[in-house]
């Protein structure tokens, strides 16, 4: 049997992630670290939906240097040559602690400081990060994602300050990509009602489908005897994403999914029926949920 799955698996090596009626997406693979990108290459991903880029703070004793991000982003952006690699800002804190960030204890750290709240109040350190991102960007296709968004101002405050460190390189005439994409993540309920406005000021969204169920529904993502009451099917985080990918292409931007319910190929149709554009997911589930996607007629 496990000969017969992976022999069938391999049917699916590439060829395009297209459902019979024609609808294609694109089928991307969510990576921690360049140790990941043999992963993503031997399942035949179509690019790189989510790099969590703070697996590489994770892995360090100290802050990463600008050139030990540079090489490691620049790794992913030439091992996918000239595909697509979305790569996330920093989403440290909540459940992904790192004690040299000295970060205040805190009552509700899933609530606090983490992600892109830490970005916006240590502008330094985000620096070096987006440094370290637009100088990689020459070397391949890179896009840049924030994670945690709540609110328009904060995505014109991140834009604006990658647009000082655009200056920066300017005048340094460090080459970078100029044509580089820039996104969010929705993963929070805020994110998601103000989706039509949050759309005007980026190039595509990525649903973090993970975070948006732990705040939509109020259940901690690591809590496991509430499981009666989790529900990763509930209607109101379905609601949640299909008003996202409406008012993302209301405004004309593509629209993915790279939490773990993009994998979940019970709802693979469903997802498509609400257009989604691109979903990430394991490199593992690449070619489970390709075979999902070309077994669909949507026309029925
Ligand atoms: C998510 O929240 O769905 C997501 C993809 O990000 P993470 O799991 O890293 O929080
Ligand atoms: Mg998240």
């Amino acid at each position: 049997e496990e000969e017969l799955r992976v022999a069938a698996l391999e049917q699916v090596r590439g060829v395009p992630t297209v459902t019979k009626d024609g609808k294609k997406i694109n089928l991307y693979a969510n990576i921690g670290n360049p140790g990941n990108l043999p992963q993503v290459l031997a399942n035949d991903a179509e690019g790189i939906g989510l790099f969590r880029s703070e697996f590489l703070y994770l892995e360090s004793s100290d802050y990463p240097t600008e050139d030990q991000q540079f090489e490691a982003y620049k790794q992913a952006a030439e091992a996918l040559d000239g595909k697509t690699v979305v790569i996330r800002t920093l989403d440290i804190g909540a459940d992904k602690k790192v004690d040299y960030f000295q970060l205040d204890p805190e009552e509700n750290p899933a609530m606090g400081m983490r992600a892109i709240r830490i970005c916006l109040t240590r502008v330094d350190l985000f620096k070096t990060q987006l440094r370290a991102l637009l100088r990689a960007s020459a070397y391949g296709k890179i896009a840049i994602m924030f994670p945690m968004i709540i609110s328009v101002w904060e995505v014109q405050r991140c834009k604006e300050i990658l647009n000082e460190v655009r200056q920066e390189l300017d005048e340094k005439g460090i080459a970078y990509d100029k044509d580089m994409e820039i996104g969010i993540m929705v993963e929070t309920p805020a994110a998601a009602v103000m989706s039509e406005e949050l759309a005007k000021e980026v190039d595509f969204f990525s649903i973090g489908s993970n975070d948006l169920t732990q705040y939509t529904l109020a259940i901690d993502r690591q809590q496991t005897q509430l499981d009666a009451f989790f529900d990763p099917h509930h209607p109101a985080v379905l609601k949640l994403i299909q008003m996202t990918i409406e008012n993302g292409h209301k405004a004309g931007i593509w629209v993915g999914i790279c939490g773990e319910l993009g994998a979940d190929l019970t709802l693979t149709e469903t997802f498509l029926r609400m257009g989604v554009d691109e979903l990430s997911v394991s490199p593992p589930s690449v070619l489970p949920l390709r075979e999902k996607v070309r077994s669909l007629d949507l026309s029925k």
